[in-house]
């Protein structure tokens, strides 16, 4: 058959020309000149149709253009590039459509001008307007809570919120953090993950939360509430050394009202209910353990060196064990020397 348009004999592909003459006569994409994308001039969101996203602009504008190019439905396996390029007035953008006719190759060129438009999204909006559903408020029993420990419940709720806007979950933020009444108060865009923050710092902190809920007015016919999820610390902590009258004491774990502890003269293992050592003075925690290098030992007894001082010392065993590392660790009180038993 011979080509209506350029004469050669050869396959026709439709309406009586080759298929080189076809694809001369013919386009397959046709787009705007110029797109609005609204941008969000804190975090830097864009708005595709009505929702926010913290998708990357290439992917905001390649789902743009396969939204807002007609592309024939001739070309096959369809493909989206842009170049693009930052000025003063906007993005410019090459924009490359590529797919088959039949099995022909082809790409379409287009130039495109994206406007971003600047605005305040919808979570940095709310988060401006102090916008929270729950407060998560830690608080301890005793004392105030100290700067490293305000440093690392700050640090570990940061964490859980960022990892879960990671995972995409952008109505999350934290609106506020409190710091007053010896305690912390966090204040959340989203109950849910709000209870599990507290329950993330319950696990690993112990102690007991308390919900409660506040009524603060209606919305679409609704009552909305406010929830409040406080934690209640316990008086010790893991690793807290204590005197209990002449006892001295290191706690291992905590599970809510348990406290599991060595007593330290003769290494002996117990589990009491925190309230039987109320009354215990906290001495400190692992700060207070010193590395001592280790001499020599008999049965019963060890002899052990203060490696700055090089003093030498002789303490008795708190039970008939051999200590099989070169340091041993230990506790100075006024009167005594204890041997802290390793971790494993
Ligand atoms: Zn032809
Ligand atoms: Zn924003």
């Amino acid at each position: 058959m011979f080509c209506v348009e350029c004469g050669k004999d050869g396959p026709i592909f439709r309406d009586g020309v080759c298929i080189s003459c076809y694809l001369k006569t013919h386009t397959f994409t046709k787009g705007p000149d110029i797109i609005d994308l609204p941008v969000c001039s804190h975090c830097g969101s864009y708005k595709y149709k009505s929702t926010w996203t913290s998708d990357l602009f290439g992917d905001v504008i390649r789902r743009l253009i396969k939204h807002s190019f007609q592309i024939s439905r001739e070309l096959n396996k369809v493909d989206i590039n842009t170049e693009c390029n930052e000025t003063k007035e906007g993005m410019f953008c090459k924009v490359y459509i590529s797919g088959f006719i039949d099995d022909v190759e082809i790409t379409e060129e287009h130039d495109l001008s994206v406007r971003l438009k600047r605005t305040v999204c919808d979570v940095c909006s709310k988060q401006f307007g102090g916008y929270h559903e729950a407060i998560v408020q830690i608080r301890t029993d005793r004392t105030k809570l100290t700067k490293k420990e305000t440093n690392d419940f700050t640090i570990f709720v940061e964490n859980i919120v960022e990892e879960s806007q990671s995972k995409g979950n952008r109505g999350l933020f934290i609106t506020d953090v409190g710091k007053g009444h010896g305690g912390l108060d966090f204040f959340i865009s989203e109950k849910g993950p709000a209870l599990v923050i507290a329950k993330k710092i319950q696990e690993r902190y112990g102690g007991k939360i308390k919900q409660s809920s506040k009524n603060i007015g209606m919305k679409d016919g609704r009552q909305i509430y406010r929830m409040t999820y406080l934690i209640r610390l316990p008086s010790y902590k893991k690793g807290d050394f204590l005197r209990n009258n002449n006892m001295f004491l290191h706690i291992v774990s905590i599970h809510g009202n348990t406290v599991k502890m060595i007593d330290l003269s003769n290494w002996d293992e117990s589990t009491v209910d925190i309230r039987t050592i109320q009354k215990a003075k906290i001495l400190g925690n692992e700060e207070l353990i010193e590395e001592m290098i280790l001499v020599s030992q008999t049965a019963d007894e060890i002899q052990i060196m203060d490696p700055k001082t090089y003093g030498i010392k002789v303490i008795k065993k708190p039970k008939p064990i051999e200590f099989k590392k070169e340091k041993v660790k230990i506790l100075k009180t006024e009167k005594q020397i204890f041997l802290i038993p390793n971790k494993n």
